[in-house]
């Protein structure tokens, strides 16, 4: 990540113009900040891409009231056996991680990589009002 230390010369003239300093970015900034939001994340997941979608996941979970029970460590493991980062970064075609038994939330043991056509063909067969979701009270409390 550029630090204002090792700005070159064309990083400091975008920043004195109120620019992301990221070559082909033209993004806008927030007060005190060098790089704007959209690239910030782009850097973290880069360079952590296990938090990055762990945390993605969690978020999109907590937004579809799924329970999340997997650790960080366990989600790591899920993607040194699956190869799901891989997969997901290179594949054109895409994959997306897929609770086995959708009565289940994400917990260790019940994920697998699926395409995803893999995964809407399934959204036609399984039955999703069976879904464990919690109620909105619940979530104050889990997280
Ligand atoms: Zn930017």
């Amino acid at each position: 990540m550029p630090t204002r230390k090792t700005l070159t010369p064309e990083q400091k003239k975008k920043l004195a113009s109120g620019k992301c300093v990221m070559t082909g970015c033209n993004g806008k900034l927030d007060k005190y900040r060098i790089i704007c939001y959209k690239c910030k994340t782009k850097l973290y997941r880069l360079r952590h891409p296990v938090n990055f979608y762990y945390n993605q996941l969690k978020k999109g979970s907590k937004r579809r009231c799924i329970k999340f029970t997997l650790t960080l460590d366990q989600f790591e493991q899920f993607c040194f056996d699956t190869n799901y980062i891989q997969k997901v970064e290179k594949c054109a075609d895409g994959y997306s991680l897929d609770r086995i038994d959708v009565k289940k939330g994400y917990e260790f043991g019940n994920l697998q990589v699926l395409t995803l056509s893999e995964n809407s063909k399934k959204r036609h067969e399984v039955d999703y009002s069976k879904e464990d979701r919690y109620f909105e009270e619940e979530k104050e409390v889990k997280f």
